[in-house]
């Protein structure tokens, strides 16, 4: 049985530099955020990333159950990453897979750093993630999003976390690898930075790459990350520059202007 339903392309990259969904080595796929998606958690957001379709819940900060779990100078941070049966090609097996508990352990580490966990002592934040569709990269996808659903829950950060994935293909460094890059390139690089500080809070290293190729991937994804960046403060803005349009405070400020 063949292992993708689509043809793997001899070439990864054509004679012109153009990788299989005609992106050049430096763009990233289009991205695209929503804020607030979700009225039963206390902040969400909705990422697009290519084929990744990821929405993220985040609960807290909230009494800690069972409340030994509880720690008296910092809240605890707990990240729970799945995949919908229907977000993969194979049916994914509704049980948790051992990929889905260490990737909710690498995007709790990623957001961690990013959290004025002092500010929240003896609380638990949830970060509640789900891949409905899945196209390479769902770790970083999964970072930009839960990182904006931690600012929309009015949870006190030191930044956001924008998060992409460099990798090697067919010899060449290539920014925000897509599924079948992933799967069928030389090298695969994801990274998670707080912007601000060129902080990075993720770094993860698959395959085989130059010291050289190294530090070019590296600088490459700093630059996709600015973009990411940019995005996310741009969705954030739309939901409150929404919200605000439609409170009374507005309302009555144009009426005072209209005077
Ligand atoms: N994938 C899949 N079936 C699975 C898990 C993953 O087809 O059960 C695909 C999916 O598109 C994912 C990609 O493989 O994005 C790469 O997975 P990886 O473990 O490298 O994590 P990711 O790149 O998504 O962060």
């Amino acid at each position: 049985m063949a292992l993708f339903k689509y043809p793997v392309p001899e070439k990864l990259i054509d004679e012109n530099g153009l990788r299989i969904d005609k992106r050049k080595y430096n763009e990233l796929r289009p991205i695209s955020f929503e804020v607030g998606v979700l009225p039963q958690c206390d902040g969400s957001a909705y990422i697009e990333m290519g084929g990744n379709k990821i929405i993220a819940g985040v609960f807290g900060p909230r009494k800690v159950q069972p409340r030994h779990l509880a720690h008296p100078n910092k809240c605890v941070i707990r990240a729970l990453y799945r995949m919908a049966t229907f977000s993969v090609e194979e049916r994914k097996s509704p049980a948790p897979s051992r990929r889905e508990v260490e990737l909710s352990m690498v995007i709790r580490n990623s957001l961690e750093p990013a959290i004025f966990v002092e500010y929240y002592p003896k609380t638990l934040i949830d970060i509640v993630v789900q891949v409905l569709a899945a196209d390479g990269g769902t770790r970083c996808a999964s970072i930009n999003a839960a990182s904006l659903a931690l600012a929309d829950a009015g949870i006190a950060l030191k930044d956001l976390v924008s998060a992409v994935a460099v990798g090697k293909v067919d010899g060449k460094i290539v920014l925000d690898l897509n599924d079948i890059e992933d799967k069928e390139g030389e090298a695969d690089l994801p990274i998670a930075v707080m912007p601000q500080f060129n902080q990075f809070t993720l770094l993860q290293f698959d395959g085989n790459m130059t010291k050289e190729e190294f530090l070019n991937a590296i600088n490459l994804g700093l630059e996709g990350i600015q973009i990411i960046y940019q995005k996310q403060q741009d969705a954030i803005r739309a939901k409150f520059a929404y919200e605000y349009s439609n409170s009374g405070e507005l309302t009555e400020k144009n009426e005072r202007e209209d005077e």
